[in-house]
């Protein structure tokens, strides 16, 4: 499975594994293949190893307590203590090692916990920081996923300006569309055709 990266940080892109929530929640990490695929892509460690059921429940965990947090810090308030105390445990542990082969090349040593560890120290850094005002639901219908608002202005609405941003687009072209159109060039019934 090909994962999406377009939180503008690696928290929110591993909360939103769990996508539409409101409506019809879809889960990509479905199977502890999916994790290890998950990490891969992430760019956090170049073999994960092998990853079990265990270490699969462990990473919902994370997800879900880093999510609810992001939501927290969207709405200006303040974070379930169980939350916090689960990131930062789980942040405790020893983190991928990035190591320089050479200019260009960096090899990422560690297995599924340590990744899982890099993902909470960076939401760690994320909520823990002022970047935590940053953080942005996407303005797309039913869509769940959060980002980092890093737009000089400060005006991003979209999770992804292809996905969530064109569709929400096409709609409200169809509806401006249909309202301006005087009914004598209204689209033909079907009984024109
Ligand atoms: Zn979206």
């Amino acid at each position: 499975m090909d994962f999406t990266f377009v939180s503008d940080h690696l928290a929110l892109d591993f909360a939103a594994t769990l996508t539409w929530r409101t409506s019809y929640p879809i889960e990509l990490l479905a199977e502890p293949a999916d994790l290890a695929a998950w990490v891969t892509q992430a760019g956090l460690t170049d073999r994960p190893g092998r990853v079990g059921r265990a270490a699969l429940d462990r990473a919902r965990l994370l997800r879900e307590a880093v999510y609810r947090t992001a939501l927290a810090a969207e709405r200006g308030e303040g974070a379930a203590a169980a939350d916090v105390r689960l990131i930062r445990e789980y942040a405790a542990g020893p983190q991928v090692v990035v190591a320089l082969k050479a200019l260009g090349e960096a090899e990422r040593r560690g297995g599924i916990d340590q990744a899982l560890a890099t993902v909470a120290a960076r939401a760690g850094e994320l909520f823990g920081g002022d970047d935590r005002h940053l953080v942005r639901h996407c303005a797309g219908a039913s869509c769940t996923r959060l980002f980092v608002d890093r737009s000089r202005a400060g005006n991003r609405r979209w999770c992804d300006k292809l996905s969530c941003g064109s569709r929400a687009n096409a709609s409200a072209y169809r509806r401006r569309k249909s309202a301006s159109l005087p009914s004598e060039m209204a689209p033909p019934s079907p009984h024109d055709a």
